[in-house]
């Protein structure tokens, strides 16, 4: 007979369950979960109960859950599990910027970032705190300036584990998140329906209860994904990785330009924009690659086809990588180029430079130092 449980995990074929035994009780949105409890007798208000414990009162054991029966409370932690990500690293810099190392049930590394509130991440004031999440273990879109991708692709995040991330950062640095950024390890899109299932937890009313403006997914430029989002109804922003405006540029540093080259991802961006969304531009400026007038020039031109903001982020030195960040004059001097078009740009004053805070630098050091013989 096919149990209950068995049942929730058929609802969602597009995700695998993790190597764990039992599923993560967060992997169930309230309507699986109502439905699910239902089939075991319980009245309908039972699952919103449980969705209040996990994330309005935040507890970490069934047996906490007192206002519910003893023998609903044993056959939740019979059904399911409540383990979450476990920090194995925790490094905080001078700014206050912390970055955090877990590790998921089955051993792989992840990060997560929390940045404080102001100035936020793109130049203006902002109380917010903010948790840059990733969405995948590693990445398979070798970007060649980046670290998560130097150890390749392992597997995708459930969206429990995405989920995970933000109560864990919640747990460890005792601040409140309000704001979410999918800019971790790995391309978002490219583990679409388990971002889309973390998004519903974090942005629902009897979830995290994060508004959808204050969710931002990051993409390298997977067109299909992004006309698939143009269709959503969640009004999440969405944030272009663009990194080069030539297809020249983007060809040297980013391999998925040969898939989707500029024109086919400046058209799924119109079709996005069409639908009344607006994206904006992230890029990396890398000295003596993408910081040339030239490119500031046709970065400027994209954005003002979009009506894009632009986001200039100096780049963070990775180890083992030859890449480095113009000057600052050189800085100034492209955000200056770009405005003169008329084009709304920022440049970050980025932080965690001194944190190993470009995604995926941390796992990998301690990848690489958990593989040292002793
Ligand atoms: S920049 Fe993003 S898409 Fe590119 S390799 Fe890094 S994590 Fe992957």
């Amino acid at each position: 007979m096919r149990t209950a449980v068995a049942e929730v995990a058929l609802l969602r074929p597009a995700s695998k369950l993790s190597s764990v035994s039992k599923p993560s009780i967060r992997s169930l949105h309230l309507a699986e979960l109502t439905q699910l409890l239902a089939a075991q007798g319980q009245p309908a208000y039972r699952a919103k109960q449980v969705t209040d414990w996990l994330y309005k009162k935040r507890v970490e054991s069934f047996a906490t859950m007192t206002d519910l029966p003893a023998a609903m409370r044993e056959q939740l932690a019979a059904d399911f599990s409540f383990v979450g990500p476990e920090t194995v690293r925790v490094l905080g810099s001078k700014d206050t910027t912390r970055k955090f190392l877990f590790r998921l049930t089955d051993g792989n590394l992840i990060e997560s970032v929390l940045i404080p509130a102001s100035p936020a991440l793109y130049g203006e004031t902002s109380d917010r705190r903010t948790a840059c999440l990733s969405t995948q273990v590693g990445c398979a879109y070798g970007c060649k300036f980046c670290a998560s991708g130097l150890d390749g692709f392992t597997r995708n995040l459930e969206p429990s584990e995405i989920v995970d991330q933000v109560l864990a950062i919640e747990r460890e640095s005792g601040e409140r998140i309000d704001n979410i950024v999918f800019m971790g390890m790995g391309e978002p899109l490219a583990n679409l329906a388990n971002l889309l299932g973390a998004i519903r937890i974090i942005n629902a009313p009897w979830g995290l209860e994060i508004g959808a403006r204050h969710i931002t997914i990051s993409t390298s430029g997977l067109a299909p994904q992004i006309l698939k989002l143009a269709h959503e109804p969640t009004q999440f922003r969405l944030a272009i990785s663009l990194h080069g405006a030539t297809d020249a540029v983007r060809d040297q540093i980013m391999p998925v330009n040969r898939k989707y080259p500029l024109a086919t991802l400046l058209d799924a961006c119109d079709a996005y924009v069409a639908q009344k969304k607006r994206l904006m531009f992230e890029y990396i400026l890398i000295a003596g690659v993408n910081d040339t007038d030239e490119q500031a020039h046709q970065l400027a031109g994209h954005a003002l086809r979009l009506s894009a903001k632009v986001n200039l982020i100096p780049y963070n030195t990775v180890e083992g990588l030859e890449w480095s960040r113009p000057s600052r004059n050189g800085q100034e001097t492209f955000l200056r180029i770009v405005r003169e078009h008329g084009a709304v740009a920022t440049l970050r004053r980025e932080k965690g430079h001194d944190i190993a805070a470009a995604c995926g630098q941390l796992r990998l050091q301690t990848k690489r130092s958990e593989r040292q013989p002793v």
